[in-house]
């Protein structure tokens, strides 16, 4: 059918399916992107970006019968008042977990990119060689110098802030100016520096616009006003999502159809021609099904609906899913590891105080076993810290009256 035939399926709209549209588009190819979830327009279908914090009924705090019928997204920190409604509930789409994993999901424009804490740190050749020199699961068949100009490529599009910091372990990109850090990083920093050699406190290197560049006041964004309100959608298109940049870009083109709830089922496999050839969907609200069809088709679901797809998609070629010849799909996947947590008070530092609101953290990156092998476990890890003064709640007058 005509009408459902396109150049290109892009399978998801988050952060990799909207890059995958941008860059279609721009080359000419009419492209379809298709959305299981709600529509989320830039600027107006941000319903609490400018909300102020007594205009929250639970002062930007999740009520605690939302915590109890959601227990694994509410172990996410920025499950918040303000941005619950771009988080798949638990109790709607619940999953079975046979080991213990917090599935975190975004369905909606966008995806996770409304989401995300921005942290744009690069991998170096050392994350790359890992495998290699450790001998610990499959080697990657790239390394750091075959990505590094692709880093640089989405970088400069994106708008990423951060210093030259000149260290094997993390290597530079193109960036923007970074924001200073906080009084105390900067003595944590100093610190360190004089008792260490081998590592070291850097500003985390972020997708925010600290100043701007022609491109990104051509994809009609503003500097980031540090308000620290991102995960709410900003008004200022003052973080990268897709949202605010890659899709609106692809629609300027003229070449983008966008469809939302548009759960995709499966891939339609044509067994003669041994090629994939389009989608079957199924319309969120409707349940009705439907086909596309196109020459391209990129699954950019996130990395466990990629999976389901691909298991879903079965041929007499691929009886176990799309490509699924090892028998692997949707096996050995690992979540993202993290995170111990320290926390220690420094006094000192009173004369000083803090202008406006810092939008990432002081970074520490990796350390152990970077040039040889030093510890008992393998490869190593990277942390996250800031240091700010906390606030002091005054709950006296709350509560029952003891006199
Ligand atoms: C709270 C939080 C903080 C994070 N912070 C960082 C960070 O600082 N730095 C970093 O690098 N990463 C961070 N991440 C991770 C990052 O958000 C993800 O790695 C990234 O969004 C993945 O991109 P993606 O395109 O694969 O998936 P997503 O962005 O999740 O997009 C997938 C899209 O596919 C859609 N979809 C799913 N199934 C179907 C289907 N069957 N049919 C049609 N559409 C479908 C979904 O609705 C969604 O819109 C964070 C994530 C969370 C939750």
């Amino acid at each position: 059918m005509p009408t459902n035939t396109f150049d290109v399926i892009v399978i998801g709209s988050g952060l990799s399916g909207g890059w995958a549209a941008k860059e279609f588009t721009e080359k000419g190819l009419k492209t379809l992107v298709l959305e299981r979830g709600k529509e989320v327009k830039h600027l107006k279908d941000y319903p609490t970006t400018n909300m102020m914090p007594w205009e929250f009924p639970h002062r930007n705090e999740v009520p605690q019968d939302i915590k109890d019928a959601n227990p694994v997204i509410s172990k996410c920190y920025a499950f918040r008042e303000d941005a619950m409604h771009f988080f798949v509930k638990d109790n709607e789409h619940p999953y079975v977990q046979e080991k213990p994993f917090d599935w975190i999901r975004g369905y909606q424009t966008g995806g996770k990119s409304l989401m995300w804490a921005r942290q744009t740190q690069r991998w170096s050749e050392f994350d790359f060689e890992g495998p290699a020199r450790d001998g610990y699961a499959v080697d990657w068949p790239i390394r750091y110098k075959d990505l590094a100009p692709w880093y640089s490529y989405v970088e400069k599009f994106a708008g990423i802030s951060g210093n030259r910091d000149n260290l094997p372990m993390l290597p530079d990109g193109e960036f923007l100016p970074a924001l200073e850090l906080s009084c105390v990083e900067n003595y944590f920093s100093d610190f360190v520096k004089k008792n260490y050699t081998d590592r070291h406190i850097i500003y985390g290197r972020c997708a925010h616009l600290t100043q701007p560049q022609k491109i990104h006041l051509e994809q009609g964004r503003a500097q980031c006003q540090k308000r620290n309100l991102c995960q709410r959608g900003c008004p200022f298109g003052g973080y990268f999502s897709s949202n605010s940049v890659t899709l609106p870009w692809a629609e300027k083109t003229g070449n983008l159809t966008m469809i939302s709830d548009a759960v995709v089922h499966s891939i339609i496999y044509d067994d003669k021609a041994g090629k994939a050839t389009g989608v079957r969907v199924i319309d969120a609200k409707t349940h009705k099904a439907t086909e596309y069809f196109a020459r391209i088709i990129f699954v950019n679901a996130a990395a466990l609906n990629s999976n389901l797809i691909l298991l879903n998609s079965t041929s007499s070629r691929f009886p176990n899913g799309l490509g699924n010849d090892s028998g692997l799909l949707g096996k050995y996947v690992a979540f993202h590891n993290y995170r111990a947590r320290v926390s220690g008070k420094h006094d000192g530092h009173l004369d000083k105080k803090t202008d406006g609101r810092s939008h990432t953290s002081a970074y520490i990156p990796r350390f152990r076993n970077v040039f040889k092998q030093e510890t008992d476990f393998l490869r190593g890890y990277a942390a996250g810290f800031s240091a700010n003064r906390g606030i002091k709640r005054n709950t006296d007058g709350f509560g029952e009256h003891d006199g």
